[in-house]
């Protein structure tokens, strides 16, 4: 039986996840031929960990999606260091340069998915890039394993550094600077940082926290130069800070060069429709890359779960699989800062179709505001305020009844209520625990199963609460429940976690 040769462009987060749910659908690799091409030299990572190597709490290494040698054992063709140049749609072949001058490569497909994520932008600031458009030495994007390691390279203490963009990945790496000794000044165009997930109050609660921390925050203005012989930036209103070095965080662009060079349909982002095919006959797109339903997700969820539908209907499991969009939850990971937003904040006090519940403590750097529509969770911050954090993710994921005391989504479980409907017990298994590894309920308990009896051994096998640790408190009931539940240890060898949830385990 001929095989399907599925080429997938980009060995990112959705890419190598697409290969990997295939794979799963077809563990003998008799129906399907996966080839995965990728720019990036470096074996398939964790880019949300970045942060936590910038921090200096992982390694590079400790970013790795799979162990050594994992691709090859699945019969995955892995090209690494490999650009995809061209697109033939009529001839169905892609053109692939591996930048050893050696010429170009074709490949043949019979389908074709592209996972080209998103470059960082870099803002026309004078003496930041040379004429060839690379960025000068000083100056670094923070998106790639490669920025990391030219940052962490130039981040001596007690050097100054200026970080460009006050969203979540300018903070996270603001953070990272300051715990490496840096002095640490962050220039953001408005009013507070983070105005996408958060409102003006939380916004102000944050700056002080920050602050308190030792950043020091420039608010309502840009850089426009950066002086190269006297070590600044320089302001749109005159202002020199001292830079040694420059991060640009300033926001991301969908990688969407190919897809246009190919004709194919191009708005913000690669237009899909609900199956995740663009305007191309067999090309489809998912990740950052991909615009469904005028949305582009800047987010890791999405583009696993737009990885696991275009599976299904490639590996001929569901040829109508479709997606309907994602629900986002962000997560600020940057040490003695507890930040989560989710869904729209922005109705105000008095709305009258919302119920809006805040809660404001600035001297402790606490600040919570929930939205409730139909006794349900649409949007919530939550600053300082980690015990609640993953009921009311749970309770918004699920969109479960939100509980009678209204107070409780805000002060948790010390108010007695609102606790059962995040209770493990009643946790559907498929529920993500941990976001920045994508571990569920289902596989927490395939790993007690497996012997891991406790936070710190399902840390191990599954990463669980690795990322930014935000779960810890989730997993750690969990693993109250289950020792309640299933006290026995059974003499079983630990083994290697399935990544995927089994489905209906627990
Ligand atoms: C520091 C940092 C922290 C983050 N934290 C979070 C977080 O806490 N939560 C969250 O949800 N998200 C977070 N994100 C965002 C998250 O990492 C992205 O949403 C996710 O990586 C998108 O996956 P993707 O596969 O679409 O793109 P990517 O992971 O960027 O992968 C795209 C890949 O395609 C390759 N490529 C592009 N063009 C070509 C070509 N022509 N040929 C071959 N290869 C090509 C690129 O080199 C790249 O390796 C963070 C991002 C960063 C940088």
């Amino acid at each position: 039986m001929k095989r399907t040769r599925i080429v997938v462009v980009g060995n990112g987060m959705a890419g190598s996840r697409l290969a990997e749910e295939l794979r799963r659908r077809d563990p003998d690799g008799e129906r399907l031929d996966i080839v995965v091409i990728g720019a990036e030299a470096h074996p398939a990572y964790n880019r949300i960990l970045l942060s936590n190597v910038l921090a200096g709490s992982i390694t590079g290494r400790d970013t790795r999606l799979k162990p050594d040698g994992w691709w090859e054992r699945q019969g995955i063709d892995v090209r690494s260091g490999v650009r995809v140049t061209g697109i033939d749609t009529a001839a169905r072949t892609v053109r692939c340069d591996d930048g050893t001058g050696a010429g170009h490569d074709e490949i043949g497909y019979d389908e074709l998915v592209l996972a080209t994520g998103s470059r960082s932008f870099i803002p026309p600031i004078a003496g930041a890039v040379d004429e060839s458009d690379a960025l000068v030495d000083g100056v670094a994007a923070f998106r790639t394993i490669g920025d990391c390691d030219q940052i962490i390279a130039a981040a001596t203490g007690g050097s100054s550094a200026v970080v460009l963009g006050g969203g979540l990945l300018g903070l996270e790496a603001a953070r990272g600077l300051l715990m490496r000794g840096m002095d640490v000044t962050v220039v953001h165009p408005k009013d507070f940082p983070m105005e996408r997930q958060l409102d003006p109050a939380g916004g102000a609660v944050l700056t002080r926290v920050l602050t308190e921390l030792g950043m020091r925050m420039v608010l309502g203005r840009r850089a426009v130069a950066r002086d190269a012989e006297n070590r600044t930036v320089v302001l749109d209103d005159g202002t020199e800070l001292p830079a040694d070095l420059l991060v640009l965080s300033a926001g991301i662009r969908p990688e969407v060069s190919l897809a246009e060079a190919a004709g194919i349909a191009v708005d913000q982002a690669i237009v899909v429709d609900d199956l995740l095919r663009t305007s191309a006959p067999r090309v489809s797109a998912i990740g950052e890359c991909a615009q469904h339903r005028g949305e582009v997700y800047g987010l890791v969820q999405p583009g696993w779960e737009q990885a696991a539908v275009v599976a299904e209907r490639l590996a001929g499991e569901n040829r109508f699989a479709t997606y309907h969009g994602t629900a986002n939850v962000t997560r600020l990971k940057a040490h003695d800062i507890d930040l989560a937003s989710m869904g729209d904040i922005s109705a105000e006090m008095h709305c009258s179709h919302s119920e809006v519940l805040t809660l404001a403590d600035p001297t402790r750097g606490r600040y919570a505001k929930v939205v409730v529509r139909e006794d349900r969770v649409v949007g919530a911050v939550l600053l300082g305020n980690p015990d609640v954090v993953g009921t009311l993710t749970q309770l918004f994921d699920a969109q479960l009844p939100v509980p009678v005391d209204r107070m409780s989504l805000l002060i948790g479980r010390g108010s007695g209520a609102g606790v059962e409907v995040a209770s493990p017990a009643t946790m559907p298994g498929s529920a993500v625990v941990c976001r920045c590894n994508s571990v569920t309920k289902s596989q927490l308990t395939t790993a007690w199963k497996a012997g891991a009896r406790g936070v710190a051994a399902m840390a191990t096998e599954t990463r669980a609460t690795t990322g930014c640790g935000g779960c810890s408190s989730v997993v750690q009931g969990i693993c109250e429940w289950l020792r309640n539940s299933d006290p026995e240890p059974r003499d079983q060898p630990a083994h290697e976690t399935p990544s995927i949830e089994e489905e209906g385990a627990a």
